[in-house]
């Protein structure tokens, strides 16, 4: 009988950390890895387990956030690399057209 529930204590042991069970499970859990060695011990590892995935995660999101930044700081380096110009050469354009038309057409002189 002991070994039957040990089964179903440990099928219910993922859900009980992400406090996905309810709170008659919860209770019959913890009453139980009070008293059971081998589930308290599966539940720790468990547990262990699921801090070094977090921290792999973590680390996963840290890398992620990093290349972001970089793309980030790429696409603004193309955007000022190819629009500046074009800005700076439209604007001298325009003003070679108006001095132009000021001179031949000698508007204000
Ligand atoms: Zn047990």
């Amino acid at each position: 009988m002991k070994d039957v529930k040990c089964e179903i204590v440990g099928d219910l042991l993922v859900s009980y950390r992400d406090k996905m069970t309810t709170k008659e499970t919860t209770e019959m859990l913890e009453e139980h890895l009070s008293v059971c060695d081998f589930c308290r011990d599966k539940y720790a590892k468990l547990q262990q387990l699921s801090d070094e995935e977090e921290k792999k995660e973590t680390d996963r999101g840290k890398q992620f956030q990093k290349k972001l930044l970089t793309y980030r700081a790429y696409g603004i380096g193309f955007f000022i690399g190819l629009f500046l110009p074009v800005f700076i050469l439209t604007v001298l354009f325009l003003l070679r057209m108006l001095t132009e038309a000021i001179r031949d057409k000698c508007i204000f002189f």
